[in-house]
């Protein structure tokens, strides 16, 4: 063995370097710094690395033979991790991919050696034709295969509980107060986050989730919320794995695709950091949080992948302004458009006290057919004409019962900032648009604002 070699290539996993950002955040306080876990430098190219040896070790226990077949739904880094595993040991690999993912990805794949199956992103996550779906049906008709399942598999938030974790307090002897991480399968923060807090109970673990997700909505308030899509790949979620452990999460903040994008270009551009949208994501996440904070605070951010496999997308001109992500492009407006346009600015709302009757007074003085319902600020969900309606003809309740068991998910949340084009996509899902800023509600959108919104720009034209 020659001095200095290592066995093979899964043995340069790990020990990632841990680096210090400057003028990305220029602005923040100076004793607020942020730092970034350089995950993407992983042979696999990415924190993936970590799960697939973990999964492979835990399948090999379980009698995973040489020769057998891994298959795995996958975003593509899991893929890329498991593949380049698989070529070291000696197993076939299938994945399963929803068709958003760049063709860069697939390539990869592919040049491993790997099947790949492409499904449509547009079905539910309980469609015969999701992606989900699909890998398990390949997986049971598969003889000597191997089902990874990292949205249900503990091996996936016990690698970083197992490796993340104690690598992160090695490398920093336990200074720093805060753990950033974007949520995909949960398996990155929930494992590297109960590390991290058994052995720094302060520590605060924040999570960064994309507009058109679950899982913000639902920390903040409870409700399962419509998702909808979006652009960045490998985070945020339309359905709840059960290796996310939310429990961990101190606090979560939500990035839109623009600010996603442009702060991976950020990164890259200005400090040499070449990686891919979800990075960007959990930097953009991070500054955003610390803006509200004070200090003194050390912050490590995970930077999951590189940016080599987003080259037709984030780092394409072409591609960022077709999809109105470079500010040349106007676009039909966002939904701060909208709330400006309103002659009354301020927002109303109702709390889960109210009385039926008096919300059908509401309803009826100012025209309108839904309200926030919100609690000591805190957004609950929404009432609306329809629900009040089934609660009268079902004669369950007088009108002087209060709305609280009335209050309904059937809205997604949007920012100001949200594109109308996104909009529109929403409005066809659910309900209506709930508009918050940090945090607090400040409008809601509904299918006839949007239309009178636009046919009113249509006639200044
Ligand atoms: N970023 C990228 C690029 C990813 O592929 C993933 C995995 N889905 C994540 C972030 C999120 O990591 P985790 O699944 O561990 O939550």
């Amino acid at each position: 063995m020659m001095h200095g070699a290592l066995e093979d290539i899964t043995k340069a996993v790990g020990e990632t370097p841990i680096v210090r950002l400057h003028r990305v955040t220029e602005g923040l306080p100076p004793d607020i710094e942020i730092y970034v876990k350089c995950e993407f430098l992983n042979p696999g190219g990415s924190h993936k690395d970590r799960l697939a040896w973990n999964l492979v070790r835990r399948a090999e226990e379980a009698g995973l033979q040489p020769g057998g077949t891994i298959v795995e739904a996958t975003s593509g880094n899991t893929g890329a991790s498991l593949a380049l595993l698989a070529a070291i040991r000696g197993y076939k690999c299938v994945f399963v991919m929803p068709d958003k993912m760049s063709t860069e990805k697939v390539a990869n794949l592919r040049a491993f050696g790997a099947k790949v199956v492409i499904c449509p992103t547009a079905v539910d996550a309980d469609d015969p034709r999701s992606y989900y779906k699909v890998s398990r049906r390949i997986a049971d008709e598969t003889p000597n295969s191997f089902y990874a399942d990292q949205y249900h598999n503990p091996a996936n938030p016990e690698a970083h509980y197992l490796w993340t974790g104690p690598e992160i307090w090695k490398q920093t002897k336990g200074d720093l107060d805060v753990f950033v991480a974007g949520l995909g399968t949960g398996g990155t923060v929930s494992g590297t986050g109960q590390y991290l807090k058994e052995k720094k109970p302060e520590m605060t673990i924040l999570g960064v989730d994309p507009v058109g997700s679950l899982y913000y909505d639902f920390v903040k308030t409870g409700r399962i919320t419509k998702p909808f899509s979006y652009k960045v790949e490998g985070i945020g979620e339309d359905f709840f794995p059960t290796t996310m452990n939310l429990k961990i999460l101190d606090d979560i903040v939500r990035v839109d695709d623009k600010e996603c994008f442009r702060m991976t270009r950020d990164l890259t551009r200005l400090e040499g950091l070449f990686v891919g949208g979800s990075g960007g994501a959990a930097v953009a996440g991070a500054i955003k949080w610390a803006k509200a904070k004070k200090g003194p605070l050390k912050i490590l951010v995970f930077l999951c992948d590189g940016g080599g496999k987003y080259v037709s997308k984030i780092f394409n001109d072409d591609w960022m302004r077709e999809n109105g992500f470079l500010d040349e492009e106007p676009g039909i407006g966002t939904v701060a458009d909208i709330l400006r346009m309103r002659e009354k600015q301020e927002i109303v709302t109702t709390t889960p006290t109210a009385k039926v009757k008096d919300v059908i007074a509401t309803f009826k003085q100012l025209g309108i057919s839904q309200l926030p319902v919100v609690d000591k600020g805190k957004l609950l969900g929404v009432i609306a004409e329809v629900d009040l309606l089934r609660h009268m003809v079902s004669g369950s309740r007088s009108a002087n019962s209060t709305i609280r068991d009335l209050i309904e998910s059937d809205y997604a949340t949007v920012t100001p900032e949200t594109k109308l084009e996104l909009v529109q996509g929403v409005l066809a899902e659910a309900r209506a648009a709930i508009v918050t800023a940090d945090d607090a509600v400040v409008g809601i959108v509904t299918k006839i604002d949007l239309i009178d919104y636009l046919a009113t720009k249509a006639s200044d034209r």
